[in-house]
């Protein structure tokens, strides 16, 4: 497995397979890597010829008081992980190699960055489609991976890859979960025993949500209500009910919207949701 450092020696491999052919699928990380991010890879490494993935801890994407510093770092662990999901490249670029010194330019992309996490986490989104845009320049791949985990950043990339036309296929993949339903985070690392216990009410309100949808319940007032007394145990920063595309309120579930919800659970704030389908 090769190990890039610089944007330059990324595109120059990465334009080497290009030139032999080979279909490229990317799946950008922050390391820590579980079982969520490897799903994403193996599905690149079986839908594209070579699997690149990146590792970087993004700093434009936290906020001073959040958790850039403590952000688990496990690289020796995410190499073997990479290796075994047929990952044959990974970009790991230096702090300085994204942002060095009189770097000034950010990717904005208005309006869906602004609620749901936005409101909480304000420069958050534009901190991801910045450091996303200068991969896909790097990497330069024909289809890139994302978790549904995160929908908002879903529907950004999405936007961003069409507004600026980068020419790149978006492919997202299902969350993947813990045995008791807990979206897999690199942020469950933060949690103690009792913590993770409280944290299982994320995903078993969203479970409750889709058997109200089941039971014939479309108006998002009653889910979101259900959800947020689901939620008592922790500290809600939001429950909403959103259009997938466009991330505004939806009222009424006429098709499939996302229903996400985002807690502070001791010291992490943990992010899931789940896609209502009418149909
Ligand atoms: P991160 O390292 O947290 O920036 O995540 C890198 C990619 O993995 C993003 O596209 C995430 O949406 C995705 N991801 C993270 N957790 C999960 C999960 N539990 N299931 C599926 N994808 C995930």
């Amino acid at each position: 497995m090769k190990v890039l450092e610089t944007a330059d020696a990324m595109r120059a491999w990465s334009e080497e397979q290009r030139r032999a052919d080979k279909s490229i699928g990317f799946v950008p990380t922050m390391g820590a890597l579980h079982e969520g991010h490897a799903s994403l890879m193996r599905a690149a490494a079986k839908g594209n010829d070579i699997a690149i993935a990146s590792i970087f801890v993004n700093p434009t994407q936290f906020a001073p008081h959040e958790d850039f510093d403590k952000y688990p770092r496990t690289w020796d662990a995410d190499l073997k992980i990479c290796e075994d999901c047929g990952v044959v490249a990974i970009y790991a670029p230096r702090k300085d190699a994204i942002y060095p010194p009189g770097y000034a330019t950010y990717v904005n992309v208005e309006g869906l960055s602004e609620g749901l996490c936005g409101v909480t986490r304000p420069i958050f989104f534009r901190g991801v489609a910045t450091v996303v845009t200068k991969l896909f320049n790097a990497v330069h791949p024909h289809r890139a991976y994302f978790g549904q985990k995160d929908a908002q950043q879903c529907a950004v990339i999405r936007r961003m890859t069409l507004d600026l036309e980068f020419g790149i296929e978006i492919v997202i993949l299902p969350t993947v979960r813990e045995a008791d339903g807990l979206a897999m985070s690199s942020r469950n690392r933060y949690l103690s025993a009792e913590e993770r216990t409280r944290a299982l009410c994320l995903s078993r309100s969203l479970f409750g949500a889709e058997q109200m949808l089941r039971d014939g319940v479309r108006d998002a007032k009653s889910i979101v209500d259900f959800v947020r007394d689901g939620m008592a145990e922790v500290q809600i920063d939001y429950v909403e009910l959103v259009d997938a595309d466009t991330m505004q309120p939806v009222e009424h579930i006429e098709k499939p919207s996302v229903l996400a919800v985002a807690a502070f659970v001791g010291p992490a704030r943990l992010i899931d949701n789940v896609v209502l389908n009418p149909k």
